[in-house]
């Protein structure tokens, strides 16, 4: 696993006392590091903040001190300015961390201090229509840490009980920020009702990417990736999806009609976000096939084609209910998680760690922030 080091550019700062928006609340004396997001007027400006620690904020209330966190598309969104809800604001992002109980509140019953938890970044009101649905994740009021509203890169971080869940002891803090993201790729799977035997053809084996193809191969799913940076081809042959596609060399659709015996596939989940790959999803797709938008991109759709075939457009958002069977399973996921972990930054290195992510490199999986103050899962181990 590479540790890079990369010069400091000059859009950084640092400050020592809360900024506007985050002083509303912390008016206390500054005691913990976060870094800071900030939008005014399309500049975009970031570094590292001394903030007040945040307090218990009720008594279901559980502070954790953060441990690992990785970096998302998301996160890096916010980071160039793009992600809407961030715009004009003090932002600190990061939704995919875990960390150590440090206090509970007094009606907690299912934490104590010193376990080893994951965050779920979402929280719902629980009674619009899609709350009453059970599909929380697209509340018309869903907030999510990190994206419209304070996250989790820094120190400590506090919320309800039911937004932590815990992890094994045998699992490492880099494994444990892949539980996030692996849930999203979960989500993918169920809104496209993927069945064992089923094919799936994957655009883009970026992190996301990747993650569902894992995810799918693990749930008896017949995998099809293609992808045209060779530094993500190789990441997806080495977690060992079946069918891999260079789509500089390879004529995609020809060779997903071959693999698939001339019927298409049963599921196109675009990661890719390039627009003809969507209008040739809907193409190739087998009769009662579903297309998954994962990646946002506007596209002509040719509805006789998705009448003639049936075509469910399942699009799939955030996750609902994913975290604890992700957990269990992630037996599963552990021996890719190196793979998939390209790099991994010391919190004080996390404007270089953005920076480096932010080149997008074809190299480049998942990149992980660390505070190395509670000892691996594997260290304690040797
Ligand atoms: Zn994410
Ligand atoms: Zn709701």
């Amino acid at each position: 696993m590479g540790l890079l080091q990369i010069p400091m550019e000059t859009n950084t700062f640092f400050i020592e006392s809360p900024c506007s928006q985050l002083g509303k609340d912390r008016k206390g004396e500054p005691g913990m590091k976060a870094y800071m997001i900030s939008e005014k007027n399309g500049k975009v400006t970031s570094g590292i903040i001394n903030i007040e620690e945040p307090q218990l904020r009720g008594p279901k209330s559980v502070k954790v001190a953060v441990e690992s966190i990785g970096i998302c598309g998301t996160d890096l969104k916010i980071y160039t300015g793009h992600h809407s809800q961030s715009v004009g604001a003090d932002r600190i992002p990061g939704h995919e961390f875990a960390g150590v109980v440090t206090e509970v509140g007094e009606a907690v019953s299912e934490l104590k201090v010193g376990d080893r938890v994951v965050h779920e970044p979402i929280s719902f009101c629980g009674r619009c229509y899609a709350c009453r649905k059970g599909r929380g994740n697209v509340c018309s009021s869903v907030r999510v840490t990190g994206c419209n509203m304070e996250g989790g890169m820094e120190e400590y971080f506090v919320a309800d009980e039911k937004q932590w869940h815990k992890i094994p002891d045998w699992m490492s803090w880099n494994e444990a920020a892949l539980i996030e993201p692996y849930t999203v790729a979960a989500q993918t799977c169920v809104r496209a009702k993927l069945e064992k035997g089923d094919s799936m053809l994957i655009y883009g084996a970026g992190p996301i990417g990747l993650m569902l193809a894992d995810t799918a191969v693990q749930m008896g799913a017949k995998v099809i990736i293609s992808e045209l940076a060779d530094g993500r081809l190789e990441l997806a042959r080495k977690i060992g999806i079946q069918y891999v596609i260079d789509s500089k060399t390879e004529n995609v659709r020809q060779r997903v009609m071959e693999i698939t015996d001339q019927e298409g596939p049963n599921i196109v989940c675009d990661c890719a976000g390039v627009p003809a790959l969507s209008a040739e999803a809907i193409d190739i797709l087998s009769p009662a096939g579903r297309f998954v938008p994962v990646a946002p991109v506007t596209f002509p759709l040719d509805s006789y084609k998705c009448m003639r075939k049936e075509i469910d457009i399942s699009a799939s958002r955030l996750q609902i209910n994913q975290f604890i069977p992700v957990i269990n399973r992630f037996a599963q996921y552990k021996q890719h998680a190196d793979t998939m972990i390209t790099d991994e930054f010391d919190f004080d290195q996390i404007e270089e760690a953005f920076q480096y992510a932010n080149r997008r490199e074809p190299r480049t999986g998942k990149v992980v922030i660390r505070f190395h103050r509670n000892p691996d899962a594997e260290e304690v181990r040797v």
